[in-house]
């Protein structure tokens, strides 16, 4: 692939946070964004244009991938097929979002290749969720295939006799039902993988959710030293047996018997916002780099501990106590209404 020089314009479907940052990354080494979304949203505010349009229209996409140099995706909730169509100016490939946003496809890919994901079963109609629980055990998390974020999507089970609750709860099939892992922690592998295939792997975070929703990530993580050689040797083979191009992500549990594989994303990640500020080169940063056939930048910490702490719904109200905050990196959204669950900002600590 050629090197697109600065003032190409990368485009990126989807309106969110990520592409704001992306954006923002982009701008700083002369490129501009072109933002395909059916609503505005945080990555307008710094795009150079922007396209409406469905996530499915393929002549729409067509026409902005015309407008653009290279074509990229910030989310990974949208039908593969019309994203395929777009031809290899697309990076990371459709392929790589094929897998990654489908929990049934990503397992078998990963156990395909060595990895080990909870124990689980396919769930295609409430009688296999009986079956899948007879040989999964309880308790599990049931989890729709597709289309679920921030635990969204996903119901625990404690007994076989949840299975009715927690069918309701996801809104029906198709799904997978996976044990639940009794883990010490849980890490995500970032990576960045350039269009010559050089790799470059950040140090991993320390992950804690609340609600489903990642709360902190920070790095450097010593609970997770033991189970991070085997996940970053299953995030290198997943990048190349995708021929991924841009940042991928993997997200762990440390498990009893090993690393224990959760999901994956082929995309920037929130558990690599630290990156701004704590690494020699963002995630962002070396995003913009894969896709536009650039060299990536190195990833090295550049602080002694950095964590990243996310703003959800009214935790952005302490916006002006943060702002006074020695070592605090704050980054707000620009999203006007602060609901629950909402990501409207997120707030990185550094210690030199
Ligand atoms: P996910 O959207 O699949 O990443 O799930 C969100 C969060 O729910 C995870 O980061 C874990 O904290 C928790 N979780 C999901 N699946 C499991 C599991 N099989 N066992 C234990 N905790 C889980």
């Amino acid at each position: 692939m050629s090197v697109l020089p600065p003032g190409a314009t990368i485009g990126i479907i989807g309106s969110g946070q990520l592409g704001r940052m992306i954006g923002m990354a982009a701008a700083q080494l002369g490129y501009r964004i072109h933002v395909y979304a059916p609503e505005t949203g945080p990555a307008n505010d710094v795009a150079f244009t922007h396209s409406r349009g469905a996530y499915d229209d393929i002549d729409a996409l067509r026409a902005f991938a015309r407008q653009v140099d290279v074509v990229t995706y910030e989310f990974e909730n949208i039908a593969a097929a019309p994203i395929a169509a777009l031809g290899d100016k697309v990076r990371p490939s459709a392929r790589s979002l094929e897998i990654a946003q489908d929990r049934v496809r990503e397992k078998r890919f990963v156990e395909a290749l060595g990895g080990t994901p909870a124990r689980w079963a396919e769930v295609a109609d409430r009688a296999a969720l009986d079956a899948a629980i007879a040989s999964v055990g309880c308790p599990a998390v049931l989890k729709t295939t597709r289309f679920g974020y921030d635990g969204k999507g996903q119901a625990r089970l404690m007994a076989a006799g949840d299975a009715d609750a927690a069918w309701d709860a996801i809104g029906g099939g198709p799904a997978v039902l996976e044990a639940f892992v009794d883990f010490s922690a849980e890490f995500s592998v970032v990576l960045a993988r350039g269009s010559d295939g050089a790799v470059a792997m950040y140090p991993p975070p320390a992950n804690v959710h609340k609600d489903g929703i990642l709360d902190t990530s920070s790095v450097p993580a010593p609970a997770i030293e033991p189970w991070r050689a085997q996940a970053e040797a299953l995030a290198a083979k997943v990048a190349e047996a995708l021929d991924h191009v841009g940042v991928l992500t993997l997200e762990f549990f440390c498990g009893p018997d090993g690393a224990v594989f959760n999901e994956m994303a082929p995309r920037v990640h929130n558990s690599g916002h630290w990156t701004i500020e704590g690494a020699e080169t963002s995630q962002f940063e070396n995003h913009v780099r894969a896709v536009l056939g650039l060299p990536l930048g190195g990833v090295g910490l550049t602080a002694a501990h950095a964590e990243m702490t996310n703003l959800i719904g009214d935790d952005v109200a302490a916006w002006p106590a943060l702002m006074a905050e020695s070592g605090a990196h704050l980054h707000l959204y620009g999203k006007r209404e602060a609901r629950p669950g909402r990501k409207m900002g997120h707030v990185t600590r550094i210690e030199r």
